[in-house]
């Protein structure tokens, strides 16, 4: 929806600035505001920049857009709201960015993102003939008609290093379990959550039909994701190009195989162990409770929570594709470094995360802190391929 769209909406937004606090642990919420402390990157100050864009008292600039732009889309604020703009504060935030698309104001740095999309179709320029080169060595195949599930990896997981470890964790787990399952491999092609989330639905679109057809080709009507944003736009967007997938992020999916025993948790791991909530499984999804159960059935563990959780958690500054474009840098304020303290102060030993994006925005954190003696980032299906065995056949 374009701006215009939301002019009356834009008023309801009563300038209270409750979106700068989390809760009631009075600790700031939203990491663009943290970061770059000017009124203008808090949910606030961009309600006033679309107010005064729809009355003519600003016009567009670059600045706008760099303000527009420096935000993760966490949502941190739509849950401190307190009046009905909650709702909307992030379409309006997306329909800034749309407008900033359609007047070529983006950053170079998303423009980037958008040409490597559409020319590579992943944001690393990398070939995708090497999109399934991670399975080489492990029994993991392409998908066929027929099988239980498609493992949708995802850009992460396909190309970045760390994050091909996830990859090969979860997809050891699958073939645990005697499920049958393949990937995309090199028909793989980006989701276009990010895409969607920089304004370009026209990108967004074609990604999202191509995406469709492939799966409704192959008969992949049961699809698991690595990625939560991944599983953010196949369960909210695609639908609306017709697209209807039963779709579960990777914990929802190894909850229920736990539960019913295809994967076998018989090892314990003593430690005490902190969460870190991804943003598009937590606050988009409402999915808080699977990693913990997960996390919780395991002989040892000792779960503490962050002061910033569940509903209330910090982002760690990868998302809105902030991966990618780095529009938020490094620095001692940046959201990643943020969170490390936070998650450093609960005296846990490890920091368990359900996102390659989170994964590698919070190492990279960790090893700028100086803590990686003292805390270790371990990504859920990490922790289950540790404390779990190849299933008995009887
Ligand atoms: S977005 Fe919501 S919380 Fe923030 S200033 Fe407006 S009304 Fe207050
Ligand atoms: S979506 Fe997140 S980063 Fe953007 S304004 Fe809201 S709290 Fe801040």
């Amino acid at each position: 929806m374009s701006l215009e769209e939301y002019r009356e909406i834009v008023h309801l937004c009563r300038l209270c600035g409750n979106c700068r606090q989390c809760g009631t642990t009075y600790l700031p919420c939203c990491p663009a505001g943290e970061r770059f402390a000017l009124d203008e990157y808090y949910s606030r100050g961009k309600s006033i920049i679309a107010k005064g864009l729809l009355e003519g008292r600003l016009i567009w600039t670059y600045s706008i857009a760099n303000a527009v732009y420096r935000c993760t889309m966490c949502g941190a604020c739509t849950e401190q709201c307190p009046v009905d703009y909650k709702d909307y504060i992030l379409k309006v935030f997306g329909a800034l960015r749309e407008e900033s698309v359609e007047r070529s104001l983006v950053p170079p740095e998303v423009r980037n993102f958008f040409e490597n999309i559409q020319n590579f179709g992943n944001p690393f320029k990398e070939p995708r003939k090497e999109r399934g080169r991670w399975t080489d060595g492990t029994q993991i195949r392409q998908y066929e008609p027929g099988d239980e599930f498609l493992y949708y990896v995802g850009c992460i997981g396909s190309y970045d290093t760390r994050a091909n470890k996830i990859a090969k964790a979860l997809g050891d787990i699958f073939l645990r379990s005697g499920l049958s399952f393949g990937i995309l491999g090199s028909e793989e092609t980006c989701d276009g959550n990010e895409v969607n989330m920089l304004g370009e639905k026209g990108l967004f679109e074609l990604l999202a039909k191509e995406n469709i057809k492939k799966f409704e080709k192959l008969g992949a009507n049961k699809i698991v994701t690595l990625s939560p944003h991944a599983y953010n736009t196949i369960k909210n967007e695609y639908p609306h190009y017709g697209g209807k997938f039963e779709v579960k992020h990777y914990v929802q999916f190894l909850k229920e195989i736990i539960w019913i025993g295809k994967i076998n948790i018989s090892k314990a791991l003593h430690a005490r162990v902190t969460y870190h909530d991804p943003c598009f499984l937590g606050r988009y999804n409402e999915e808080y409770d699977a990693p913990r159960e997960i996390l919780r059935s395991i002989e040892g563990i000792e779960l503490v929570e962050m002061e910033r959780n569940r509903e209330n958690s910090f982002c760690c500054g990868g998302g809105g594709a902030n991966f990618y474009t780095d529009l938020f840098g490094s620095t001692e304020d940046s959201p990643a470094r943020i969170r490390i303290r936070e998650a450093y102060s609960t005296g846990a030993s490890i920091l368990a995360v359900a996102c390659p994006a989170c994964m590698t925005m919070l190492e990279d954190a960790l090893k700028v802190e100086g803590f990686e003696k003292e805390l270790k980032i371990m990504d859920i299906s990490e922790i289950v391929e540790r404390v779990s065995q190849q299933k008995e056949v009887a």
